[in-house]
């Protein structure tokens, strides 16, 4: 009767304590009875892990495996295992080795979970078994990564109130074993964020810096104006060995750090940043383009451009400044009446019934947010429940599919988080918009007009609220009319307002303000020629588009208001990229005044 030596493993105390013991021991009796069978020795590790390969190193397998290598165990005779994560968890080289070598030896492997004798190095053997090391591997690489028991009494622990982690955020210390705000700092941060809700970030960086002699940088405030851990928001991170570094868990702890900012300035900081685009250079703080971002050509589908000129404004279409528009004159019109004219009697009623249909989406955003924020309770309670049935469980299998039930209740619990974060920005950005509907035509009047601080964040809380409700807003510059267009999801809910922007006579001349200087296309070639000229003068050889651009605008501008340029006015603003450039651009040629 052939030998056999039945291979027994508990990788851990809770395996020995459950029936595993038993179920092993019964597979074996009832194949070493079917298959006659002698029993040799009985190869028992208790608490000897097979994922790193411990098992094969020391412990009885391990004198097994010596045995069979010096020739002592008799060819024919068989290793009865449970099933391949008996045999080796490790990576598949390594567990190809010992399934070969034992192959090789003459030894028989019976594999009890499958019924299934390996006894020779056919194709078909070994891929079988090649398949099985590989899902053993990566499912205990599954289970290493659900048993980081430190992780997750760590997580537990941060989440109770535990200071876990080793470095403050700059605006905190550690004191007693508690987490204490720095009061100066504090207030930095907290005005950064008021600052930050009129002004663009470097602008806020200037001012805050002026008012506290601090030297925030603006890469600082960018940082700081993002950093969720002002909310109280820990994210931690874990070292991944596929990157080589820390990456977050995708977990995020609540709670764990004091409050800076509250959430909805947080939030409306974010959207404020979201709704800048990079590089648009210095905002004009003064925020009176309450159409920022809005208001487009009729005629060409351009872009607009908001002008501040001898205490004038001005709104241009941007093409039309270099002969782009649909032929080669330039399109103003005077920015006072435009800016109040959607707040006139006759149209703000129909901009209440927009902000009305309009409150109507905010009413389904937060039954959304609601109904976001139970499931998300819900899946964190089961969750929680299967980590309890998976600790407290002793039957692999089912351990096994508690593991697999826990991840998908992960995954679920990261999108629904994903949900209600959109649903909080979308929120954020309509919410405040509704405050309008309680306003009327007349207390916006010095909203629209003044130069008080406040008044200049109304205005941007203005552009975003408008900028909630339409997609743009079109301007027929030759005819004045003014067309709105609404968001997706309120453009079946009203039609259109269409308004027209009145413009009075220039006193002095009779003309409409809307009528600049038009440059000829001829002009615009000598202006075009002299910047280049100039250019090339200052070192530069071959003066790109992009460099004559902005110079060519500034020209432009200068010529544009109906007033001469006087005598002295000889400087204009240099353009950032060639400022770096230490240029000296002193003034237009005569010929252009
Ligand atoms: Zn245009």
């Amino acid at each position: 009767m052939p030998l056999c030596f039945p291979y027994v493993r508990f990788s851990s105390q809770k395996q020995a304590d459950g029936n595993s013991d038993v179920r092993q021991s019964e597979r074996i009796e009832s194949f070493v009875s079917k298959h006659n069978l002698t029993v040799d020795t009985r190869l028992e590790d208790h608490g000897i892990s097979s994922f790193r390969g411990a098992n094969a190193k020391k412990g009885q397998l391990s004198v097994f495996l010596q045995r069979v290598r010096d020739g002592e165990i008799p060819n024919g005779s068989y290793l009865l295992i449970e099933n391949w994560d008996r045999l080796s968890r490790q990576v598949l080289d390594a567990s190809i080795e010992i399934f070969s070598d034992l192959i090789r030896s003459g030894i028989k492997i019976a594999v009890l979970d499958e019924d299934t004798v390996y006894d020779d190095l056919t194709s078909n053997s070994f891929i079988r078994a090649i398949v099985q090391f590989e899902r053993a591997h990566s499912e205990s690489l599954r289970k290493s990564d659900m048993s980081k028991a430190s992780w997750r009494a760590k997580h537990k622990a941060m989440a109770e109130g535990a200071i876990a982690t080793k470095k403050s955020p700059q605006w905190l210390v550690v004191k007693d074993g508690a987490w204490c705000k720095l009061d100066d700092i504090c207030l930095h941060i907290e005005t950064m964020f008021s600052l930050a809700q009129t002004y663009g970030v470097a602008e806020t960086g200037r001012r805050l810096n002026a008012q506290f002699g601090t030297s925030y940088k603006t890469h600082q405030i960018q940082y700081l104006l993002r950093n969720r851990r002002l909310l109280g928001e820990h994210s931690p991170v874990e070292f991944s060995k596929e990157h080589g570094k820390n990456v977050p868990t995708g977990q995020v702890v609540e709670h764990y750090y004091p409050l800076v900012i509250p959430p909805a300035t947080f939030e409306e900081v974010q959207t404020i940043l979201k709704s800048r685009k990079p590089f648009s250079g210095r905002q004009d703080a003064t925020n009176l383009n309450i159409f920022r971002n809005l208001l487009v050509c009729a005629e060409c589908g351009g872009s607009t451009r908001f002008m501040l000129r001898s205490g004038k404004e001005f709104y241009y279409c941007t093409a039309s400044m270099t002969g782009g528009c649909v032929d080669d004159q330039i399109r103003s019109i005077r920015g006072e009446f435009l800016r109040r004219v959607l707040f006139k009697f006759e149209h703000w009623t129909a901009i209440r019934d927009y902000i009305a249909a309009g409150s109507d989406v905010l009413k389904a955003l937060k039954k959304e947010e609601t109904v976001a924020v139970a499931k998300l309770t819900r899946l964190e309670v089961r969750a929680d429940g299967l980590k309890k049935k998976h600790a407290a469980e002793d039957d692999e299998d089912k351990a096994e599919t508690y593991v697999s039930l826990l991840t998908e209740t992960r995954k679920a619990i990261a999108t629904a988080k994903a949900d209600i974060h959109r649903i909080k920005q979308e929120l954020a950005s309509l919410d405040g918009a509704f405050a309008l509907t309680d306003s009327n035509a007349d207390s916006f009047e010095s909203m629209l007009t003044s130069d008080s601080e406040q008044a200049r964040t109304d205005r941007q809380r203005l552009n975003r609220y408008l900028r909630g409700i339409f997609l743009k807003l079109e301007l027929h510059f030759p005819t004045r009319k003014l067309e709105t267009q609404p968001i997706p999801a309120l453009a079946n809910r009203i039609s259109p307002v269409v308004a027209y922007v009145p413009q009075p006579k220039d006193k002095r001349t009779g003309d409409d303000y809307g009528h600049h200087t038009w440059i000829s296309k001829d002009k615009q070639v000598l202006i075009i020629k002299s910047i280049k000229a100039r250019l090339r003068r200052a070192g530069m050889s071959s003066p790109t588009f992009y460099l004559v651009k902005p110079i060519y605008e500034d020209v432009v501008f200068s010529l544009l208001p109906k007033k001469k340029p006087h005598k002295n006015h000889k400087s204009i603003e240099m353009p950032e990229e060639l400022k770096s450039e230490r240029l000296v651009w002193q003034s237009p040629d005569p010929f252009l005044k």
